[in-house]
């Protein structure tokens, strides 16, 4: 168990986990599995029977299976919306001051918020409610609002570095536009994921090339080209470096 891991489990025995929690670190995925296994932890049958804690719940208890299955009726995901260009809209959240307060909540892309939706989940969290959990995941907290992240206990988790580097091919950026263009047609015929090719750049990437990153991810997770997506990241600007 890593350091966060150990507090958590703590914090879970002694009833003091952190109502609202923002999950930092660069890996969205990854942390998103931690925020499902952490709600185990919390409801986990056996957890509450034993007082003997497993950080992640049992992992078996019919508790357990349909938190895991994401298919318990007292842990809301909030995702972001690709009908609203990928925004988690103000509707959204005007659903949880209607849900009893006993529904935890889980936001796998928090920084879809938009401003007024963020500014009004920010309001909700003020008034604490005993067994309501708020688990929010981003690696761009810098596109919260800021009266928000204020107001969730910062969780950092250090992942494993993305790595897709194999067969010694080389995934860095080159400098030279002409080079480039050969660059995004062998990226292309490689058949990389690209969500996993943009997280790897955006571990060593500028703050303004971060921000072209993540509209990259969002283009890629709504179902544009790869080909289209590389060339506007890699060809719009061949002042900027990555
Ligand atoms: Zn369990």
């Amino acid at each position: 168990m890593n350091k966060v891991e150990i507090y958590l489990k703590n914090s879970i025995k002694k009833n003091k986990l952190p109502r609202v929690m923002l999950l930092l670190g660069p890996d969205e995925d990854i942390k998103f599995l931690i925020a499902i296994k952490i709600m185990t932890g919390i409801f986990c049958n056996n957890n509450q029977e034993t007082g003997n804690i497993n950080l992640y719940g049992c992992q078996k208890c019919f508790i357990c299976a349909q938190i895991l299955a994401q298919n318990h009726p007292c842990i809301q995901i909030i995702k972001s919306d690709p009908e609203f260009k990928s925004e988690i809209q103000i509707k959204k959240i005007k659903e949880i001051t209607l849900n009893s307060k006993q529904v935890s909540w889980i936001f796998p892309a928090a920084h879809h918020l938009n401003k007024s939706a963020g500014n009004l989940l920010s309001r909700i969290i003020e008034t604490p409610t005993k067994d309501r959990f708020f688990i929010l995941i981003t690696s761009y907290a810098y596109m919260l609002p800021s009266t928000l992240v204020s107001k969730c206990s910062h969780i950092f988790f250090r992942t494993e570095n993305i790595n897709p580097v194999e067969n010694n091919t080389n995934y860095e950026i080159p400098e030279k536009l002409i080079d480039r263009m050969s660059f995004i047609e062998k990226l292309i015929k490689s058949k990389i994921d690209l969500s996993i090719l943009l997280k790897y750049w955006s571990q060593k990437a500028s703050k303004d090339f971060k921000q072209s990153l993540l509209n990259a991810e969002h283009d890629n997770k709504t179902h544009v080209n790869k080909q289209l997506i590389l060339e506007s990241l890699l060809l719009s600007n061949i002042q900027f470096k990555p």
